[in-house]
C-alpha cells in the first residue's frame, strides 16, 4: 500500500528511543551474550530498514520472519547475520545461501526433503529450533535433534545455533517457563554437537528470567519500549517506547442536541456539542472497537464517538479548535499519555498487534 503522505496522520519513530532501550538490556545481561534485535513484521511496525539501520552496530545480529524480510534488509545494506525465525521451505535454499540469511531448521523431515530434492546445503547457516512445549516449531527430542544436527552437518550446513521459544515467559506463574527450560537445559547437554550459539530469551525472559538466557538473546519488544507483559509484570528497569501516533483535526463544527455522528448512527449528541473529524480509520489500523476510548489534544482526553470508519473518525471536543490541531492517538499530550498498552487493553488485545496493524497507509517519520 502506498503511504499517504499529504495528511497529517502520522508515526514518528524515536530511533534513539530504540538504541538505549537496547543498551539498558544489555547492561543488565551477561556481557559475552550476544543481541539479537528482532525486527520481523516491519520491525513490529517502526520500520525494519530504519531499525535496522541505526542499531546495526549495537547488535551482533537480527531476527526475522521469514525469507523476503530478510532480502529486505539485506538489499539495504545490513550485512550483520540474520536469522529467520520461521520455517523456510527447502525450496528457497538458494535465495538464503545469495543472500546469506540464517535459516531454521525445525525436523528431520525438512533435510529429507531437501535431500530428495538434491537441494545443496553446502555453506547453508543453520540454527536448529528445539520445541520445548510452544508447540509451533522445532524437534522434540533429543535423539531427533542428535540425528538432525549430524545429518545437516554432513549435508554440509554449518549449523551455527540452537534455541527454543518460550509460551510463557510474560506471565507471573512460571511452571510451565520452568518445565520448557528444563526440557532445554537436558537437551543441549545431551548434544552429540553443540553449536556456539545457544539461545532461548525473547524479551520477556531477558526481562523477568535471567536463567533462560544462555548465549544469546532475541530482543523484540522491549527495544521498541513496550512491557511484554501488557500490565501483568512490572519492568524491572524504565524503556522508553519509541513510536507515536498522531493526527490533526480536519474538520470541526458545533452540533445541536440530538445530531446523528457516524455508520449507523451510534452516536447522538445528548447537548450542543463540538465534533472534530481526524483522517485516520481502520484502514490506518485503528479499528472499529475503538470507538469509545480517547484521543489527546492539548493535554485533555477526548472520546472518540460514533463508529470508527475506513478513514475518518470523529471526537467529541471539550471547545472548538482550529483546523490542523495536533491530535495524539499513542503518546504524551501533556501529563496525559496513552501507550500501545492501553490501546490494546481496549480492544482485548496484546501492544504487540496494536503496533503491528499500524498499516503501511501510515507514513512513518524518524528522528
Ligand atoms: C517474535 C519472536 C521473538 C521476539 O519476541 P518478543 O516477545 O517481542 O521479544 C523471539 N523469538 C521468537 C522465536 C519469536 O518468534
Amino acid at each position: 500500500m502506498i503511504s499517504s503522505l499529504h495528511r497529517p496522520t502520522l508515526a514518528k519513530v524515536n530511533l534513539s528511543a530504540i538504541s538505549s532501550n537496547i543498551k539498558q538490556v544489555q547492561g543488565r545481561i551477561p556481557q559475552a551474550v550476544k543481541t539479537f534485535a528482532v525486527v520481523k513484521a516491519n520491525a513490529y511496525g517502526h520500520g525494519a530498514v530504519a531499525v535496522a539501520s541505526h542499531v546495526q552496530r549495537l547488535v551482533d545480529g537480527f531476527c526475522v520472519s521469514n525469507i523476503d524480510e530478510g532480502v529486505e534488509l539485506r538489499q539495504a545494506g545490513i550485512r550483520k547475520p540474520i536469522l529467520i525465525l520461521g520455517v523456510v521451505l527447502p525450496d528457497e535454499i538458494a535465495l538464503a545461501r545469495d543472500y546469506r540469511l540464517t535459516l531454521t531448521v525445525a525436523s528431520l523431515e525438512w533435510l529429507e526433503a531437501a535431500q530428495q530434492k538434491q537441494l545443496d546445503l553446502e555453506g547453508i547457516l543453520i540454527h536448529v529450533a528445539v520445541d520445548s512445549g510452544m508447540g509451533r516449531i522445532g524437534v522434540r527430542s533429543l535423539a531427533e535433534a542428535n540425528d538432525l544436527i549430524s545429518g545437516l552437518l554432513k549435508a554440509g550446513g554449518q549449523v551455527r545455533g540452537i534455541f527454543t521459544h518460550f509460551a510463557t515467559a510474560d506471565e507471573a506463574d512460571d511452571h510451565k517457563f520452568q518445565e520448557q527450560l528444563a526440557f532445554f537445559k537436558e537437551l543441549v547437554a545431551g548434544l552429540d554437537y553443540c553449536p556456539e550459539i545457544v539461545h532461548a530469551s525473547n524479551s520477556a525472559t531477558s526481562l523477568w528470567h535471567r536463567e533462560g538466557i544462555f548465549t544469546a538473546v532475541r530482543l523484540g519488544l522491549v527495544i521498541y519500549g513496550l512491557n511484554p507483559s501488557g500490565c501483568e509484570l512490572t519492568l524491572p528497569y524504565t524503556i522508553k517506547p519509541a513510536l507515536t501516533l498522531e493526527s490533526a483535526l480536519v474538520h470541526v463544527k458545533k452540533v445541536p442536541v440530538g445530531t446523528d455522528i457516524g455508520y449507523g448512527a451510534t452516536y447522538t449528541s445528548s447537548e450542543e456539542e463540538w465534533i472534530g473529524t481526524l483522517p485516520l480509520g481502520y484502514a490506518d489500523g485503528w479499528t472499529r472497537d475503538m470507538q469509545g476510548f480517547d484521543v489527546l489534544i492539548d493535554g485533555q482526553r477526548c472520546p472518540i464517538v460514533g463508529r470508527v470508519s475506513m478513514d475518518q473518525i470523529t471526537v467529541k471536543l471539550p471547545q472548538s479548535y482550529p483546523l490542523g490541531t495536533k491530535v495524539t492517538l499513542i503518546g504524551s499530550s501533556g501529563d496525559q499519555t496513552i501507550l500501545a498498552t492501553d490501546v490494546a487493553q481496549k480492544r482485548g488485545t496484546i501492544n504487540y498487534e496494536v503496533l503491528c496493524l499500524l498499516s503501511d497507509r501510515v507514513p512513518r517519520e524518524y528522528d
